[in-house]
């Protein structure tokens, strides 16, 4: 009976405190995963609470194996090290101090390794249960520093709710949310590096995600329940206007790029020419007044209700339909849009954007075809 306790308490100890540690990693883990899916070595976030706890289990057991045979010398290292275990990830999960968190599994390394010198010195069974926790340390050590040297922006928003995103449309309806977030069209690590996994985590993952959330808030229990997108945008006004148009305008925005550059498809290209001269005065005027414009705002290529295309401007969140003007291209010069790839150079976020645009889709915007234009 002693002897199953020998083993009964590191091991339901181990147990509590390998759970624990890994709620704080699974949770953590969703947050730092941008950083971490780059990692060529990194395995699925999902593996991290499985292995943990499993491993914890091992340590358990070797140092039950050493009371057993009543040899207590190397309880001390074996608490330091789960000590150790414990303050790396406070460090790097719950601080996210990626570069301390270094120099605690460093230490770790150093601890666990000893230790098993000492254990094999007393009991094979004992030392051979920590060689798993030594090459996943090993591992770990690996991609606290990858994330150390690549991080080098600091995060500071909650969680992200979303990692990995639909490629495909559910067919799912759901009755409670009216407006969910589209699929994007491509990976979301396709963009880079003009746009980065990062910068789509969280523009498309977290703001754009809020309109929408803010705006299925808002429409519940109103007359706009009913309504498409464009035409609460067209009616509302106030903090509902600017979540609607919000939404919109992002979904004109992401659902505009590809990774693959396009060509101008022939009739686009024909009436850019006619009413700017050139692709090259088009692209001079949208990127002079995306630089210019002041403060937060979007920059378009819009559809006059005469055919005749033009770059305009809009501040915060409106969008050119209530203007009766046809968005065609458009490019978000809020700060979240680039600060992340670019802190504040903007006009470097305006250049590299060009090659973004999904000519086809500001193709399939036009609304005036080649009869009307033929009379402007
Ligand atoms: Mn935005």
């Amino acid at each position: 009976m002693r002897k199953f306790l020998y083993y009964a308490v590191p091991v339901a100890l181990c147990f509590v405190v390998g759970m624990l540690g890994s709620y704080i990693q699974g949770s953590a883990l969703v947050e730092w995963y941008p950083t971490l899916v780059k990692s060529p070595l990194s395995p699925p976030p999902i593996l991290f609470p499985i292995v943990w706890s499993v491993l914890y289990l091992l340590m358990g057991l070797s140092i039950g194996v050493l009371i057993a045979r009543g040899d207590m010398s190397v309880i001390k290292l074996w608490i330091v090290q789960l000590i150790v275990n414990f303050l790396w990830s406070v460090l790097f999960f719950g601080l996210r101090s990626p570069l301390l968190g270094l120099v605690a599994i460093l230490l770790l390394d150093v601890l666990v390794f000893t230790y098993i010198i000492y254990a094999a010195g007393r009991s094979s069974a004992a030392a051979w249960l920590f060689v798993p926790y030594l090459l996943w340390l090993l591992l770990a050590t690996y991609l606290n520093g990858y994330i150390y040297v690549y991080n080098r922006y600091p995060v500071t928003v909650a969680a992200a709710e979303v990692t990995q995103y639909p490629q495909q449309p559910t067919n799912k309806t759901n009755t409670t949310m009216h407006f969910s977030l589209p699929p994007l069209g491509y990976a979301a690590d396709a963009l880079a590096p003009a746009m980065s996994r990062e910068t789509i985590d969280y523009h498309y993952g977290k703001h754009y995600k809020g309109y929408i959330d803010n705006l299925n808030r808002l429409i519940e229990g109103t007359r706009f329940e009913r309504m498409s997108l464009h035409d609460i945008v067209l009616n509302a006004d106030g903090v509902l206007y600017n979540n609607a148009a919000q939404a919109l305008n992002h979904q004109l925005f992401f659902e505009g790029m590809t990774p693959v550059p396009q060509p101008i498809p022939a009739e686009l290209k024909s009436r850019i020419e006619r009413d700017f001269g050139s692709i090259d005065e088009m692209r001079d005027k949208f990127a002079t007044a995306a630089t210019s414009l002041f403060g937060s705002g979007w920059v378009w290529l819009v559809e006059e209700r005469d055919g005749r295309l033009a770059v305009v401007s809009t501040p915060n969140g409106v969008n050119p339909i209530n203007d009766h003007l046809n968005p065609l291209m458009v490019i978000d010069v809020w700060e979240h849009a680039y600060y992340i790839d670019y802190r504040n150079r903007r006009a470097d976020f305006v250049k590299a954007y060009w090659p973004l645009i999904d000519w086809n889709k500001s193709a399939a915007r036009l609304k005036v075809h080649k009869t009307a234009t033929e009379r402007v």
